[in-house]
């Protein structure tokens, strides 16, 4: 349906090869058979001149624009105006430079992108922000490093900070290391850790309350009305905070596992332990009480290891950089063989790990270790493989250290493993005794799937979803700090392997994301990556027929549930991905510049020539997050694509609702390209599932097209990410050719 009130105005830009391009008066006629009459071009619609001359006519009562120019990527600022709701219609990049110049298929295309734009700006809405009351108050969960920086960071910043930690003191793994390697030039010399002073002063910050020795029983609502209830000494206590960073940090790689490495012995023991041992200032080996001088590191103890870890915890090779100059330091009589598979030290820690090879009573030997075995005179032998010299080495020592690797402490890696592998044998349904088994690792794991830190009331599960290696992280480049939390960001060794200087650079990108996200939600608008935008999911509840389509599919755990299965949104974790829209069969969601109606309405507002013209007419819907932008790209280099697609920006694959495909079909389009991010586990999907649940839909496509005796080939789904960009044009081009071979929709037409 159409606003009553909406007075629009279209400008068209002549810029940027436009004007040279297209035939702009013919554009403006279709503007004035779309029912607009305010219509105007201009030579640099960007120039202030172009820009006052809007500004005049919002002015003067114009509440929506069309502007047709470059991409809305471009200039996303200077065509933003209070108040005015602005419709960009992309004829720079999308159709001047990727098409023949002057050609009449161009000026089609030019002609439907405007169509759509303005069918598109008569039915938004300006959204409306959602209003409610926000506490800006973040709570820091973990009291290591990484909480400790992102405590005293956000509170430098101004904000009230509550500050968690379940030991009885501040300071996680800084406690028991009193040496690091250094964090400064010339990165040669071992520093002291000083935790003193970093405690003393959150201690004496107003702004930062500090619970130890507490633990969170619950946490429900939503960012900005996180309720808290806190166990701190046998006593509750409740409190209210807008944002939360988990800095739970990391516990060593369970060392018994390495029985192969000699772990067992008392006289091999694990970096945790060395550190213990070096600021005792007496390396003396455990079975005897002797000083230990001939003390061998093993690197990559059970890491890069599809066995164990698969990953480097990037930081055990400085670990024991620094333990072999502190050892030669104590006594240096004492002689350290590193053992590697690579030596990892990046950046200026290429100066440290130089220091250590100048060192005459350090060697270092690249090989495998294959075993650890006693020689019954409290002495250990260890095996080395694949050396340098191409031979099998044993070396004789009085002391093994393991150079284990870091698991995140938020999740008992080994209880989600139990968890997930007992519940797909309570899922199959298999009878027998491990089906009994299973059901009661089941029941015992499940109210917290094996994690234990947070206990969110959220339908989707209490604690932040543990990914592939068990750390609760988003995509690394795309959105680090983000999990699939709104408004919960994680920082430090939860998040990834990192050293302590690391960890306080990651304490501060979440710190900054929990107060983007307090901030956000004070103005009603979203968190990344649809960053500032107010519009949010209505839902036409009269028509919902508790199919729980919408909540299940939500990647952000937005939409709780009644008994009956009546959605209840819980509005500021809602990231505007648009995913239940697309899933709702009943099409009762929408946001006020998003809806399935607004997209029905430009899919079928383009002119579709007929069949004997022999022009195909294709329709693209674009992921906006990557494919979107890549076509942009692709326009930038000039590349060209098939002028009979159509395109139309998506918030997320995963918000197509599989109505549209219905309606282009039966408006006449010969075929439909989708294109989203890459799914997976290292996805690059900014809502999560969006790709993936396109293809879960693909079903409903493929019934859609059975039902009206189609091929299925006229529907593709593609995943594509930016650097690909190249690739978009020519996945444009083949499918164009595809269908020009099937044919033409047979409800041309009709
Ligand atoms: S828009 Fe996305 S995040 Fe918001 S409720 Fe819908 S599916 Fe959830
Ligand atoms: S998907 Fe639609 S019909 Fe189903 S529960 Fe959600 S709102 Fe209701």
């Amino acid at each position: 349906m159409e606003k009553k009130d909406t007075k629009l105005a279209v400008w068209i830009c002549q810029g940027c090869d436009i004007g040279a391009s297209l035939d702009v008066e013919a554009m403006e006629k279709v503007v004035g058979e779309c029912g607009v009459s305010a219509c105007q071009s201009h030579p640099f619609l960007c120039s202030d001149e172009g820009v006052e001359l809007i500004k005049k006519e919002i002015a003067a009562g114009t509440n929506a624009l069309v502007i047709a120019g470059c991409s809305p990527r471009f200039n996303t600022d200077t065509f933003t105006f209070d108040g005015c709701l602005t419709e960009r219609v992309n004829l720079r990049e999308m159709v001047v430079w990727s098409h023949a110049p002057n050609d009449e298929d161009t000026q089609m295309l030019a002609e439907d992108y405007l169509r759509m734009g303005i069918v598109r700006a008569k039915k938004a809405h300006l959204p409306e922000p959602f209003e409610t009351e926000i506490d800006k108050t973040i709570l820091v969960v973990g009291g290591g490093q990484s909480g400790m920086t992102a405590a005293l960071e956000t509170a430098r910043a101004g904000y009230q900070v509550v500050l968690v930690e379940k030991e009885p003191e501040l300071g996680g793994w800084l406690r028991n290391f009193a040496r690091s390697f250094p964090k400064t030039p010339p990165y040669r010399d071992l520093e002291t850790v000083d935790l003193a002073s970093r405690v003393k002063e959150l201690e004496e910050d107003d702004r930062i309350q500090i619970h130890c020795g507490a633990a969170i029983e619950k946490i429900s609502g939503q960012p900005g009305q996180f309720d808290v209830s806190l166990k701190t000494n046998g006593s509750t206590t409740q409190f209210r905070v807008g944002a939360i960073i988990q800095a739970t940090g990391w516990k060593p790689y369970d060392a018994s596992r390495l029985g192969h490495l000699g772990y067992g012995s008392p006289n091999v023991i694990t970096n945790v332990q060395m550190e213990e041992l070096a600021a005792s200032g007496k390396i003396l080996r455990p079975s005897d009480g002797k000083p230990a001088r001939r003390i061998a590191f093993v690197q990559c103890a059970g890491s890069r290891d599809e066995d164990h870890l698969p990953y480097c915890s990037a930081v055990c090779c400085r670990v024991t950089l620094k333990q072999a100059l502190w050892i030669r330091e104590l006594d240096d009589q004492t002689e350290a063989y590193v053992l590697y598979k690579d030596i990892r030290a990046p950046g200026q820690y290429e100066d440290f790990y130089r220091r250590a090879q100048e060192d005459s009573g350090i060697f270092f030997t690249k090989g495998d270790v294959v075993s650890v075995n006693e020689t019954g005179d409290h002495n250990l032998v260890v095996d080395v493989e694949n050396t340098l010299i191409g031979k099998q080495i044993q070396i004789e020592a009085d002391l093994v250290v393991l150079a284990t690797g870091m698991v995140p402490a938020a999740a008992d890696g080994e209880a989600i493993r139990q968890f997930r592998d007992a519940k797909a044998v309570v899922d199959k349904g298999e009878a027998g005794a491990q089906l009994e088994g299973a059901k009661q690792t089941v029941e015992r794991l499940a109210a917290h799937e094996g994690t234990d830190v947070l206990h969110l009331d959220y339908r989707q599960g209490p604690d932040l979803p543990a990914l592939k290696y068990s750390f609760p992280d988003s995509h690394f480049i795309c959105f680090p700090y983000e999990t699939r939390r709104t408004g919960i960001y994680s920082a430090g060794c939860v998040r990834a392997p990192n050293d302590f200087e690391a960890c306080a650079e990651d304490a501060l990108g979440a710190a900054l994301k929990a107060i983007q996200s307090v901030e956000l939600g004070s103005r009603g608008a979203t968190v990344h990556p649809r960053w500032e935008d107010r519009s949010y999911p209505e839902f036409a509840m009269q028509r919902c027929t508790q199919c729980k389509r919408c909540t299940e599919e939500c990647p952000f755990g937005t939409l709780d549930e009644d008994e009956k299965g009546t959605p209840l949104p819980n509005i500021t974790r809602c990231r505007r991905c648009g995913i239940c829209l697309g899933a709702c069969p009943e099409r009762i969601i929408s946001f006020a510049d998003y809806s399935v109606d607004i997209v029905s309405s430009m899919i079928k507002s383009i002119e579709v020539p007929d069949e004997d013209e022999e022009k195909p007419r294709l329709l693209g819907l674009l992921c906006e997050n990557d494919a979107y932008p890549a076509l942009d790209l692709a326009g930038l280099d000039r590349i060209q694509h098939s002028p009979f697609i159509r395109f139309i920006p998506v918030r997320c694959l995963g918000s197509v609702n599989v109505v549209w495909i219905a309606d282009a079909l039966s408006r006449g389009y010969d075929g439909i390209l989708l294109v989203g991010c890459k799914s997976g586990d290292d996805y690059q999907c900014h809502f999560i599932r969006g790709s993936e649940l396109m293809d879960t839909r693909g079903e409903n496509i493929r019934e859609k097209l059975l039902q009206l005796a189609l091929e299925e080939e006229r529907v593709r789904v593609e995943q594509l990410s930016i650097s690909e960009y190249h690739k978009l044009p020519r996945i444009i081009n083949e499918f164009a050719k595809q269908i020009e071979e099937i044919g033409m929709n047979p409800f041309k037409g009709f």
